[in-house]
């Protein structure tokens, strides 16, 4: 169990939690996260830091993140050379979060409240190595986001294997530094953050919340991101639709070969008056379509494999400035 030091923020000393952040223009919310996270931070009472990636972002972002810093030891900043989105960014920030016990992962547009923090470090207490946070209701989301969102976590629940995806879970959770030790262990570049997390197991334990919407801004996400992270979580964490096209091609050539037995007997029986024009057609236009899908799945994964064996890494660092440091930052 941690023990419960209140010492502040040294240098040199790792701080007990880590809250790592990826922010990505956020200029119109991180002053007021920041005060609402150290509220509750000092509540705790244990040493912390808050670790801000700054994702390229292309606002204030990075000039009130420096601001922050000037004046609060907690804060470290490491800024990514350009975008690198959300998944590596986060990986970012946990590869430089130098807590020794527990490190919290939030978004910063107040989306997931800091005032539940406590709550998953009273689990992380308990013993639980991940304590996750669970939304209770999405308030302003739109229905189709919430429809497509339900579709995703059943299809993976489906085909995912052992691996379950816990449902209206987020990045938004606390993990001892093992289970993030052997997160940072998958370096692969398809990061499909949800289901990573959920491979590295441990007692983990849902904490429920009410999810807000944005304080500011606008969401990064659209239907396309949406849709690519779909395939990202289901080809980085299943072969099944390999599999689903093999079974298409197999099913497909034992129609084709039904019906072809079917075309000789009839045309011995009956002759062929009429040249089959239409079901000519039916049978190469859905033949050029289960070929063109096939192809299309096979892609999928070959260029996630061409990705892979790059091996490039998830992220460049143009800037770090460690936490428990005060005054002025050594000029670009
Ligand atoms: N984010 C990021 N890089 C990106 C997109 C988003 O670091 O390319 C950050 C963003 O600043 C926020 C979090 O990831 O802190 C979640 O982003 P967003 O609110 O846009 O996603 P949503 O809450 O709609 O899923
Ligand atoms: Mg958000």
């Amino acid at each position: 169990m941690p023990a419960a030091t209140l010492s502040p923020t040294t240098r040199g000393a790792a701080p007990s939690l880590s809250v790592v952040v990826p922010a990505y223009n956020e200029a119109e919310v991180i002053e007021e996260f920041q005060r609402r996270l150290g509220a509750v931070m000092d509540g705790i009472g244990l040493s912390w830091e808050v670790v801000y990636v700054d994702d390229g972002s292309s606002d204030g972002t990075p000039a009130l993140l420096a601001a922050l810093q000037a004046t609060r030891p907690e804060v470290a900043v490491v800024a990514l050379s350009r975008n690198f989105g959300k998944e590596a960014a986060l990986t970012a920030g946990l590869d430089h979060a130098s807590a020794r016990e527990a490190i919290i992962v939030i978004d910063a547009d107040l989306q997931d409240p800091p005032e539940v923090i406590p709550e998953l470090v009273a689990a992380w207490r308990e013993g639980f190595d991940v304590a996750y946070a669970q939304r209770r209701s999405r308030a302003g989301e739109t229905w189709t986001k919430k429809a497509t969102a339900s579709a995703f976590y059943r299809l993976m629940g489906r085909i995912g294997g052992p691996v379950r995806l816990p449902a209206d879970t987020g990045d938004f959770r606390l993990m001892s530094r093992r289970a993030v030790d052997a997160l940072l262990q998958l370096r692969e570049r398809h990061r499909f953050m949800k289901g990573l997390f959920a491979w590295v197991g441990f007692p983990s334990r849902a904490v429920p919340y009410d999810r807000a919407p944005r304080a500011a801004g606008t969401t990064k996400w659209n239907y396309g991101r949406l849709w690519t992270l779909s395939l990202e979580g289901i080809t980085s964490f299943t072969t099944v639709p390999l599999r689903v096209a093999t079974w298409l091609g197999l099913g497909t050539a034992a129609a084709a070969l039904f019906y072809g037995g079917w075309v000789v007997v009839k045309a011995l029986l009956f002759g062929d008056p009429v040249p089959g024009y239409p079901s000519l057609m039916t049978v190469v236009l859905l033949l050029g379509g289960v070929q063109l899908i096939t192809l299309g799945v096979i892609g999928e994964y070959l260029g996630r494999i061409f990705n892979e064996t790059k091996g490039r890494p998830l992220y460049v660092v143009g800037r770090h400035v460690p936490s428990g440091r005060r005054g002025s930052l050594p000029a670009e």
